[in-house]
């Protein structure tokens, strides 16, 4: 596919394009223009008209205008599945559940598009104050620019469209250079189901070029981003004075307690799933587990035992549960991380070989310091350091030794044990019975520490992309 740039509804091609590869095979599959700051101001000043034209539309149209996207989306599922799986080399179980997300990612925002509330204001409750009535409401932002990642191109882009364009906002994309042909047929859909066309605009090409434009412009009232904390540090020092969301990082970890050997199987099973998931390459993909040191022969032998079942390969084949991961540059990293634990005295037990420049076996490590990268680090390939603890203190520090805070999770029966993780465990969302990976779109999702600010979930994206304006009257 020849890609462009979407821009006040017009379809905008460059001379300097990017090449868009399959990971699994490296081959070329398509071309996106090389956007610049030039393009990025003409979209910005297309998102401002579309702002204006956002806001004659009523709350209800914008409902029904998403209810449209949605339901586009569903009847092309297929095609846009084979579209991720091309980009980003998921497997195609993993693109048609992606798609299927971003179908309810579009379905929950409408809904939320009809109850964008305020509430009144209890103004006669200071002293003196009399005859004042009055309420704040919630108001569109203007312009939002959204940042994307690679690895979900277009659920994770949905959760920020969906929501902005539900409460009125007009957007400019920026996804990954990766992984922008998913994104410029999204911006299609959005337009086809009757937004304005010059609210939904996709410009292409390089973070550090058409990233960094749109993050300087002061026309720009919010940048909402996900990816690296090194690239959120990076916009948040670059941006000025807007709002900002940050969906970063992370190394997520869980606690296996001693209770827990009559259903070890199942456990080790969930855990290996949520770590080799789109090959690790997911923001809450497990990366380090600590198991009570009773059970973690059992549980080492177990997951050994799973991880060997899986299939790896081409990600266009049905069967395949492991592809590759995004290019091979990460791949490189993966393997000196894996390097770097062994020769600090680690044990691969399963997995550990490349099989091509972009394939990496599904890899258990255990006994991992917790001075190498691949315990302080994000990973972010099919690798799961797996570590003894000794008691259940233990394990909740060793879950908090870490810089990011997203998800964690806890398989316990002890309600004392649970309560406990949940009370300290320094984490956006704390997973008991179920591993860190567990997502649904509607429920409140975000980090703490280096994992970022601010909570995604169209409800909760809605009151980030809003502000309060707060209305008085003096009936004295
Ligand atoms: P990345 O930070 O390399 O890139 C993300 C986006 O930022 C891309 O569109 C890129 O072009 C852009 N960018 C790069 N430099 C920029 C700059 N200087 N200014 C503005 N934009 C710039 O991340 P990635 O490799 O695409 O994605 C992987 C990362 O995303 C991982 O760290 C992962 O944990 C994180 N992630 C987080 C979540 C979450 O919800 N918390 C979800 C998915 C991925």
């Amino acid at each position: 596919m020849k890609g462009y740039m979407v821009i006040g509804g017009k379809k905008v091609f460059k001379q300097e394009e990017i090449e868009i590869t399959f990971p699994y095979t490296e081959e070329v599959v398509g071309t996106i223009p090389r956007g610049d700051e030039r393009d990025v101001q003409l979209a910005v000043e297309s998102a401002l008209i579309g702002f204006e034209k956002m806001k004659k539309m009523t709350a209800y149209e914008r409902y029904q205008c998403l209810q449209k996207a949605a339901r586009i989306l569903s009847n092309r599922s297929k095609e846009f599945a084979e579209t991720l799986t091309l980009e980003v080399g998921k497997t195609i179980k993993e693109s048609m559940g992606e798609v299927g997300r971003a179908v309810n990612t579009i379905t929950l925002s409408a809904e939320e598009a009809k109850r964008v509330l305020g509430e009144e204001v209890p103004f006669d409750a200071a002293p003196g104050i009399k005859g004042k009535v009055g309420f704040y409401r919630r108001v569109p932002l203007g312009v939002i620019g959204c940042i994307t990642p690679f690895n979900f191109p277009l659920n994770l882009t949905c959760h920020k469209v969906a929501p902005a364009l539900a409460a009125g906002n007009s957007v400019v994309i920026k996804p990954s250079e990766n992984t922008s042909l998913t994104v410029i047929k999204l911006a299609e859909v959005l337009i086809e189901a009757g937004f304005p066309p010059e609210a939904v605009n996709v410009v292409t090409g390089f973070g550090e070029e058409v990233g960094d434009a749109l993050v300087r412009n002061e026309k720009v009232r919010m940048i909402t981003f996900t990816g690296s904390v090194q690239t959120g540090k990076i916009i948040m020092s670059r941006g000025g004075l807007k709002k900002y969301a940050m969906e970063l990082g992370s190394n997520a970890g869980v606690y296996v307690d001693k209770d827990q050997s009559y259903r070890l199987k199942e456990i080790a099973e969930r855990i290996a799933r949520g770590g080799f998931a789109l090959a690790g390459q997911v923001c809450i993909s497990v990366q380090r587990v600590f198991v009570h040191e009773s059970l973690f022969d059992d549980f080492v032998e177990k997951i050994k035992e799973f991880t060997a079942t899986l299939k790896v390969g081409d990600p266009r084949l049905p069967e395949t549960d492991v592809g590759p991961v995004i290019d091979r540059q990460a791949a490189d990293r993966i393997m000196e991380w894996i390097e770097e634990a062994v020769n600090a005295g680690a044990e691969v037990v399963i997995g550990g070989k490349r099989l091509s420049p972009t394939l990496i076996e599904p890899t258990i490590v255990v006994n991992v310091p917790e001075s190498v990268r691949l315990f302080k680090g994000e990973v972010f390939g099919p690798v799961i350091a797996v570590n003894r603890v000794s008691s259940l203190e233990e394990g909740i520090e060793e879950v908090n030794n870490s810089p990011y805070g997203l998800q964690a999770g806890i398989f316990t029966d002890n309600l004392k044990a649970a309560f406990k993780f949940v009370d300290e465990v320094e984490c956006g969302g704390i997973m008991v019975n179920e591993i860190p990976t567990f997502r649904v779109d509607q429920m409140p999702y975000g980090g703490v520490k280096e994992s970022g600010i601010g909570r995604e979930g169209p409800h909760f994206a809605i009151e980030e992309m809003t502000e309060i304006k707060t209305i008085c009257f003096d009936l004295n």
